[in-house]
């Protein structure tokens, strides 16, 4: 067998129950999904304000097929930029209070060709130690130097900018963190690279919707409108669709059309998904009911998850950590709670320091739903 090695490695993971395995939804994303037959709440979506599956979505998807077709045939930078494109640029880039906007296909990517297009091997990153994976690859792939900094410590960053040598500087955080629920001191991190002479590149997926007025993301949030933000958000979560961008001063996103590997050399995404992400963005910004309904929902989710084994991190936003022993509890809790009809996930290392189950909300999510969950955990921790 000339995968024996390959096979060895995936037998440990699945003795320190760390294996990971994907399970075939029968339905489209809602609070109710259907799995091997089997209906089940979830908790594990990033659908945060029940978009992926609405009805003026689904409509507006069909009418940019129906007007563009399926595929964009070429590379943005070839034939594949439709006016489509062009009109969601300019919408996302006023929406969330920026000069300019570049599409990319994933937020994966456009993470890779913000840092990659940014930086080099003479210059200097410095990244909270809980960024995004996605963040991380970025900057192995820049091939600057990298210091991490402690999680949210801005003295830290501090020290680490004022021993840093000559060269380009650029602060790397996500705004909220993905599988913590808490929001970065945006105001204090921005006010170091102003006093260093740093860029600030911020990683909105999980508060663009969710976070500022009309969800217009972190920076709205706390107001901040500085040029040496370089703001990126996706649009496969809150808003529902698929896709990422960056938005920033002019003179940035034109480096990225010019030096960013991950914009320059891919298909551009279908023109019905821009036309898509368009209508999302109205409902987007009509959506103060949804993100008061999520309020009320954390709020709600904190009252009934008290006295129990496991502790809630503290967190505002939808993203809602249940912190566990280790990985196996973190898995025995899951499949108990599947037993009872839940479907919540486990988060373990490597892609967090400590087991927990990541429960998310969403605006589709009723009070009946939390109390359900509330009820479940309570009943297995008897
Ligand atoms: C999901 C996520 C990404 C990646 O976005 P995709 O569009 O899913 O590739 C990047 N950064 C953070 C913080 C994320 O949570």
């Amino acid at each position: 067998m000339p995968y024996a090695a390959l096979q060895t490695e995936l037998r440990q993971r699945e003795t320190q129950g760390l294996l990971r395995r994907r399970h075939t939804l029968d339905s489209p994303q809602s609070p109710h999904i259907v799995v091997a037959g089997k209906s089940y709440l979830t908790f594990s979506s990033n659908d945060y304000l029940g978009l992926a599956n609405h009805p003026q979505l689904i409509a507006a998807w069909q009418a940019g097929a129906e007007q563009w077709g399926v595929g964009s045939g070429a590379a943005h930078l070839v034939t594949g930029h439709s006016a489509a494109h062009e009109e969601l640029e300019i919408a996302l880039a006023q929406f969330v209070g920026k000069p300019a906007a570049l599409l990319f296909s994933t937020g994966y990517m456009a993470n890779a060709g913000a840092v990659q297009g940014l930086v080099g091997k003479a210059d200097y990153v410095f990244a909270d130690k809980l960024n995004h994976a996605s963040l991380n690859e970025a900057m192995r792939l820049s091939r600057a130097t990298v210091k991490r900094y402690r999680h949210n410590d801005v003295s830290h960053l501090a020290k680490l900018l004022a021993d840093a040598p000559q060269g380009r500087k650029l602060v790397i955080t996500d705004a909220v963190f993905s599988m913590d629920g808490d929001i970065a001191p945006l105001p204090d991190l921005l006010a170091l690279c102003e006093r260093y002479d740093a860029w600030l590149l911020v990683d909105d997926a999980h508060g663009f919707g969710v976070l500022g007025a009309q969800g217009r993301g972190a920076l709205v949030h706390f107001g901040l409108t500085s040029p040496r933000i370089i703001y990126m958000a996706t649009l496969g979560k809150a808003a529902g669709v698929f896709g990422a961008f960056v938005a920033a001063e002019q003179v940035v996103i034109d480096t990225l059309i010019n030096h960013a590997p991950s914009y320059v050399y891919t298909t551009a995404t279908p023109p019905s998904v821009a036309h898509t992400t368009l209508a999302s963005l109205r409902l987007i910004e009509a959506g103060d009911d949804r993100r008061a309904h999520l309020q009320t929902l954390i709020a709600q989710l904190h009252e009934e998850l008290q006295d129990l084994p496991w502790t809630l991190m503290p967190s505002d936003t939808p993203i809602q950590p249940l912190l566990v022993e280790d990985a196996h509890t973190a898995l025995t809790l899951s499949a108990k709670l599947r037993e009872q009809g839940i479907w919540l996930s486990s988060i373990r290392p490597p892609t967090v320091p400590t087991a927990r189950l990541r429960i998310t909300l969403s605006a589709t999510h009723t009070a009946a739903d939390v109390s359900h969950l509330g009820k479940a955990l309570h009943d297995i921790a008897r």
